[in-house]
């Protein structure tokens, strides 16, 4: 493999183009593991950053990308339709919380971020209200790469300091702090109240990830504050957008982590596990008072449209991961993992280099006290046979569901070694 070429033309995720990150060749997959040139098998604790939940290869899925490729691997979806995204959407709709009923299908998470707050926007501004145009959204947050998506990460790991004369500027509650598992503190909730008090005339909506913040901290907080979010959001008249991109299909134990709460968004995101990983592919969905604001008065129609978009290759990868997932396995699995890493994974912040450990469901967080040194963090991971990739202080997992106990043990093990440096 060409590593030189790679290192010298090829851009990596949130990596420099002049210093790169060592980058290892991958020559293959198979169920949890992530096969190196150099020939070591690493169990991925990553499951490709939230995506291949079934495991690498799953049989099913590579079935139905077969068949669809030979089939029809691509038309475009304006003025036709095609099975794979009917049964796509059904089976969307089917899990989705409750009261929402129309789907959207974009091409990646960030995209599928823009168009729900598209939608928001369009919403108010096709019922002749101009003036809710911003959003109010969590610190900590993470909801994507382009423009408006970033406008509502984290100011401070989103670098909003470098692109602040072109961001939208939003309003940013501080993140919740209560934990998941901590007593409720209806306090922990006052400052998204007053924002929204002061604000709520000019605001579409409130975009927030639902009980866990992914790459913007890792931080897992209480389903109260979602409730009562909900809550806030029907009194000052501002649409719920919920990002499940990284929490959706079962990854925090429960299909969606909305049901936490019990809550259901107007808008909700989905992506990164929706094909079991096999290839890019994301949803937004909303309820149909939603559908009916963004088109009635003038233009008529909601003004996106991917070249992609309803991508049958794509959808009928999606159908095959939904099918899996509705056997209900994930449940066992899901549960099995998180009582695992609770055992294994928690007591880690005895560690002297470690601040704190946290666990729900498939996800698991050591936050140490200091950034972690990524690129001799992962040559000992690697020595262990585990694939993590860290980022500032944070070590975290979400392995694929079908990770066996020896394996899970493995991973916690190579990431107490690699801990100990
Ligand atoms: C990954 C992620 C996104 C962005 O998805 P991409 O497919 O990377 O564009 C948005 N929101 C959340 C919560 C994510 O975890």
């Amino acid at each position: 493999m060409d590593i030189e070429f790679d290192r010298q033309h090829i851009w990596h995720p949130y990596t420099s183009a002049l210093n790169p990150l060592p980058c290892y060749g991958v020559q293959r997959t198979e169920g949890v593991h992530i096969h190196l040139e150099s020939g070591e098998a690493l169990i991925d604790g990553m499951s490709s950053w939230w995506s291949t939940i079934h495991g690498y290869n799953h049989p099913a899925l590579t079935q139905a990308a077969h068949a669809q490729i030979a089939q029809m691997p691509h038309v475009m979806f304006g003025g036709l339709t095609h099975e794979p995204a009917i049964n796509l959407c059904k089976a969307l709709l089917d899990i989705a919380p409750q009261g929402l009923n129309r789907v959207f299908l974009a091409d990646s998470g960030s995209v599928a971020v823009e168009v729900a707050m598209k939608m928001a926007l369009q919403y108010w501004a096709c019922q002749g209200n101009q003036s809710k145009h911003k959003f109010v959204t969590l610190r900590n947050g993470y909801h994507g790469d382009t423009f408006n998506a970033m406008s509502v990460c984290d100011p401070v790991t989103g670098m909003h300091s470098l692109f602040k004369q072109v961001l939208s500027q939003q309003h940013f509650a501080p993140a919740p702090q209560t934990r998941f598992d901590q007593l409720w503190n209806e306090d922990d909730v006052q400052p998204l109240a007053e924002l929204l008090e002061r604000h709520h005339h000019e605001v579409a909506a409130l975009i927030l990830e639902p009980v866990v913040q992914g790459a913007g901290g890792m931080r897992i907080y209480h389903a109260n504050y979602l409730r009562r979010a909900r809550q806030l959001c029907d009194q000052y008249n501002v649409l719920l957008i919920a990002d499940e991109i990284a929490t959706g299909f079962g990854r925090t134990g429960k299909m969606f982590a909305c049901e936490h709460a019990d809550i259901s968004p107007d808008i909700l995101c989905v992506g990164k596990a929706l094909t079991g990983g096999m290839m890019t592919l994301a949803a937004t969905l909303c309820s149909e008072d939603v559908a009916v604001g963004v088109c009635q008065g003038q233009p008529g129609v909601f003004m996106h449209g991917p070249t992609f978009m309803g991508n049958p290759l794509a959808c009928a990868v999606a159908n095959a991961s939904l099918s899996i997932l509705q056997q209900g396995h994930w449940q066992s699995q899901v549960a099995s993992i998180e009582a695992q890493l609770k055992a294994q994974l928690l007591p880690l912040n005895k560690l002297a280099s470690v601040a704190d450990t946290r666990v729900l469901g498939a996800i698991g967080v050591v936050e140490c006290k200091a950034p972690v040194d990524v690129a001799s963090f992962q040559r000992r991971c690697i020595s262990r046979g585990i694939w993590v990739r860290p980022f500032g202080k944070l070590v975290y997992i979400m392995p694929p569901y079908i990770i066996n106990e020896a394996q899970l043990s493995q991973l916690v093990e190579g990431i107490t070694f690699a801990l100990m440096d």
